[in-house]
């Protein structure tokens, strides 16, 4: 049988662990919403790639070098009504997200489909991993029972993140990555955390939640899309509406000092947050609600994730 593997995400992370998975996989399927920008330029993107999808970019440098591979490159917003089409088949899923929506919804997936899932996430100088088993007992959800609101996450948009930390969570992924294709014992139900500053690192074991949602009760809800965002276009003039799937009050306070340094920022009478990245004009309201002119549903979803991190 043909061995496919699936990441999703070509930021920092999975720009550095998607060439290496090239070489050990038959069929590499890879999903990616974003765009490159000027931020991005740091680690694996270059100047020449400023513009072009990411997912598009990385296959591209693959098939330079790397023939016996296939890859199948997806630019889009990974959700509950296109997950099947994109994922079935895949016998791993790998998160390079930094997204908790997009990884609660990669967990249902891989529980109900039987898939094992590993889960990466790097930010300044740390960073996390953690291999779930087909069987997911235990999962993601286990691990990160609670949902987050908007804006209660950082991201590496405000806290940056060392090549160290994203180069020791992909190492990680791989290594896990190769005894699954490979039946040779992951560290099925464990978690690897580390801190590059301190040297601080270690393996724990994750405990399964006995009344978790997904795995204990296969109740799926962000497959079933109920906790998805409610994006729509207003009047087709690319400008985009953001209503969060759960109530929040933002800091805005905050968004605009983290934002300000990097951005063109203003608050407005306390109601209101506006932000400029690049062309892209982006009001963020106290509750979570946000109009934002972007190209694509995807881009405007992108650039929303980028600024509360959900
Ligand atoms: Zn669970």
């Amino acid at each position: 049988m043909k061995q496919k593997i699936s990441v999703v995400g070509c930021g920092s992370l999975g720009s550095l662990l998607i060439p290496k998975l090239a070489k050990i996989c038959a069929e590499l399927k890879i999903i990616d919403r974003d765009f490159v920008g000027g931020n991005n330029l740091r680690i694996f993107y270059k100047k020449k790639d400023l513009g072009k999808p990411k997912a598009i970019v990385i296959k591209s440098h693959i098939e330079k070098t790397n023939k016996s591979v296939e890859i199948k490159a997806i630019v889009d917003d990974l959700n509950s009504k296109n997950i099947c089409s994109y994922l079935n088949g895949s016998c791993l899923l790998i998160d390079c997200t930094d997204n908790m929506h997009t990884r609660y919804l990669l967990n249902d997936f891989s529980v109900k489909n039987r898939i094992p899932f590993i889960y990466g996430g790097a930010i300044s100088f740390e960073g996390m991993s953690a291999m779930f088993p087909p069987n997911g007992k235990p999962c993601f959800r286990c691990l990160f029972p609670k949902t987050l609101k908007p804006g209660s996450l950082e991201t590496c948009e405000t806290r940056g993140v060392s090549p160290d930390a994203v180069e020791k969570t992909a190492c990680y992924q791989f290594n896990q990555a190769v005894k699954v294709l490979e039946s040779k014992k992951p560290d099925f139900g464990k978690l690897f955390y580390f801190k590059c500053d301190n040297k601080k690192s270690g393996i724990a074991k994750i405990r399964q939640n006995g009344k978790c949602p997904a795995c204990a009760k296969h109740i799926y809800s962000f497959l079933a899309g109920k906790n998805e965002h409610d994006c729509i276009e207003l009047c087709g003039r690319g400008q985009w509406q953001i209503i969060p799937a759960r109530s929040c009050i933002l800091n805005l306070n905050r968004i605009k000092s983290e934002f300000g340094s990097k951005y063109k920022t203003k608050l407005i009478s306390g109601v209101l947050v506006h932000i400029e990245i690049q062309k892209n004009k982006i009001s963020i309201f106290k509750n979570g609600r946000a109009l934002i002119s972007a190209g694509t549903k995807a881009e405007a979803k992108s650039l929303y994730s980028r600024i509360l991190g959900d």
